[in-house]
């Protein structure tokens, strides 16, 4: 038995592929292997030198077996290891991994907060689902004021709601924080909207400015710097108009980005797109926060907007589609490339 131990490991030394552990396998457990052998002679013993034997047997071809699969598993790891060691060739192109791109929501919220921040604004967030106190209330917009309905939206119940606007983050910091400030709050809103350029969950950034002596004067400087740097050099027009929380108010126009001011479809041959709502703080609003004595200036403007009239974007579903035919156009931007 001994001498079989000894061969076994003579002739394992000697094996060096997958096909020398099978010729080792058959030498000891094939069908005239040298433990295969020993089994058929057990016939001729008695019975009780039989079963003894035949233990022994058992035990040796197991050993001899996991002797042989452990060699084998050796040979292979070997094996695999050279391969590897193959395949490294320094001088080879790398594989790209392919990169996802930020999204145009993304990017023009980026771009847009970005100016904002070189003009010395900070940057607020609030809750989507908000008090009907702060998305209307406090922003002199009482239960039953008709401008509510402009801005219908989805009510978890009588005081709560799915934001229609993140005034509601002006009126939280302007509770939390004393004045001078000046921030701009950017998120996802919700209106009782939806066609061609409207949907029913979208996203807005809005600003604020207070302190003791702004003027109007301040609001609409900041916003040409703004306009002319997002969109490239462009006409600004300010229009007055109405919103419940500002007085004066106005609505703000550039020059069609489409038709350069010609005249076309998309600017109803006016020359002039709308971009953003504008005004002063009304001294109800700074009135209920406790901010007697300052004034102040807001604006609000709708981000797909922006992405659309900048990008060209005919649709404002592309946006929540993930098409990445769509998606993958905006990965040359500066800020997918992981540079900011
Ligand atoms: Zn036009």
């Amino acid at each position: 038995m001994y001498d079989i131990l000894d061969q076994l490991d003579e002739k394992l030394k000697k094996v060096t592929s997958q096909e020398d552990i099978k010729q080792v396998k058959s030498f000891f457990l094939g069908k005239n292997g040298l433990i295969t052998n020993l089994f058929k002679q057990l016939s001729s013993l008695s019975q009780e030198d039989r079963i003894q034997k035949g233990k022994t047997l058992n035990e040796l071809k197991q050993f001899v077996t996991e002797k042989i699969e452990n060699k084998l598993q050796e040979i292979k790891n070997a094996k695999k290891q050279q391969e590897l060691s193959q395949e490294i060739d320094l001088f080879l192109d790398g594989n790209t991994p392919n990169l996802g791109s930020i999204h145009p929501i993304n990017l023009v919220i980026k771009e847009i907060s970005d100016i904002f921040f070189s003009m010395g604004f900070g940057i607020e967030d609030g809750p989507e689902v908000e008090l009907d106190l702060y998305n209307f209330e406090l922003l002199n917009i009482p239960k039953n004021h008709p401008a509510r309905d402009m801005q219908d939206t989805f009510y978890i119940d009588e005081n709560r709601l799915l934001r229609t606007q993140t005034s509601g983050v002006q009126v939280r910091t302007m509770l939390k924080k004393k004045p001078p400030l000046m921030f701009i709050a950017p998120g996802r809103v919700y209106r009782r909207d939806s066609d061609l350029t409207h949907s029913p969950m979208f996203h807005q950034i809005e600003g604020l400015a207070v302190d003791k002596k702004i003027r109007f004067s301040d609001l609409k400087g900041i916003l040409e710097v703004f306009l002319n740097q997002f969109f490239g050099q462009t006409k600004v027009r300010f229009r007055p108009s109405y919103f419940p929380f500002t007085e004066p108010s106005a609505e703000v126009d550039i020059g069609c980005v489409i038709c350069g001011g010609k005249g076309c479809r998309v600017c109803s041959n006016t020359g002039y797109l709308e971009v953003l709502g504008c005004g002063m703080v009304h001294r109800n609003v700074l009135k209920n926060v406790g901010y007697e004595g300052f004034r102040g200036f807001a604006f609000g403007l709708g981000v797909e907007r922006f992405a659309m009239l900048k990008y060209g974007i005919d649709n404002i579903r592309l946006m929540f589609e993930n098409d990445v035919r769509f998606l993958e156009q905006f990965s040359n931007s500066f800020y997918s490339k992981g540079l900011v």
